[in-house]
């Protein structure tokens, strides 16, 4: 009786270099079964990480998206390297900020003050 099922094998992709900034990336494969370039060597803590933008590794070597919500606060995972890019612009990591600061910014439009709502002396110089 020989064995029909191979081993497992590691779905690794290997490192590639960037297109856009030259520096090494992590290719690997997703739960999916598409490739997902991730940034070498960087493991923050999940909760540090928009919810969206966690991955991390199962034991096949393939990643997926980490969805436990919250996050278990010890929970290391892994991000795409477009994050961390220097040639790529940076994606909109926090929605909700951006539309406070939206918000804000309509706001402050709206106020006529005649005079700045700080006082001068909060300001940096800006010499
Ligand atoms: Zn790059």
């Amino acid at each position: 009786m020989g064995a029909l099922e191979e081993k497992p094998r590691r779905l690794k992709g290997g490192r590639i270099r960037c297109p856009r900034c030259g520096l090494m990336q992590d290719r690997v494969l997703t739960l999916e079964y598409d490739w997902v370039l991730l940034e070498p060597a960087v493991h923050p803590l999940a909760h540090t990480v928009p919810a969206e933008h966690r991955w991390i590794e199962l034991s096949d070597g393939r990643v997926t998206v980490y969805g436990v919500c919250p996050p278990d606060q010890f929970q290391r995972c892994r991000i795409e390297h477009s994050l961390a890019c220097p040639a790529q612009p940076l994606p909109d990591l926090w929605p909700w900020l951006t539309t406070l600061r939206d918000q804000n910014a309509r706001q402050l439009e709206r106020l006529s003050a005649p005079e700045p709502p700080f006082s001068e002396n909060e300001w940096p110089d800006a010499g």
